[in-house]
């Protein structure tokens, strides 16, 4: 199973962001789209980073709201693990446990395609167990 067959499910809308966007303004997008996550891309398109609600707490952790007047590019991180439509969910699911995120930006000949969240995988993951579940349910009534 890829990646592919989530973005064919959810789409590829991503809800994408300047760098020099506001902390404050970033918040008001992931609570619009109820996501933990956007993405930051530069004045030609490219991916330049990703900001997610946790990097907003830190920021506010350590300098108070007054963070929320400071740019994206100040807080978010910059190098990001990113995966193609073709990868696995498995090879997805082993990046996001050993980085310890839970977003994983799609990229296809370095154009963004989509993003992965966490939650995504975990609902595939229990659609194809409830699938083979069924399919074994079916043998063995057939047998
Ligand atoms: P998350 O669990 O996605 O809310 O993110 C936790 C932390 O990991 C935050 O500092 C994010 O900026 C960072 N992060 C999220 N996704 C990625 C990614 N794909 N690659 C690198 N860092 C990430």
């Amino acid at each position: 199973m890829t990646v592919a067959s989530i973005l064919a499910h959810k789409g590829s809308d991503t809800v994408t962001v300047s760098p020099d966007d506001s902390l404050k303004a970033v918040a008001g997008v992931l609570d619009r789209h109820k996501i933990g996550a956007v993405i930051a891309l530069d004045g030609t398109g490219k991916l330049a980073g990703i900001m997610s609600e946790r990097d907003i707490v830190r920021a506010i952790a350590r300098g108070g709201t007054a963070v929320l007047d400071d740019p994206v590019s100040s807080h978010m991180t910059k190098k990001v693990v990113t995966c193609t439509s073709k990868d696995r969910i498995s090879s997805i699911m082993r990046k996001m446990s050993e980085g310890k995120f839970r977003h994983v930006p799609v990229v296809d000949s370095g154009k963004l395609v989509g993003v992965i969240s966490i939650g995504d995988v975990v609902k595939r993951r229990i659609a194809d167990i409830e699938m083979e579940w069924q399919a074994m349910q079916d043998y063995i009534a057939a047998s």
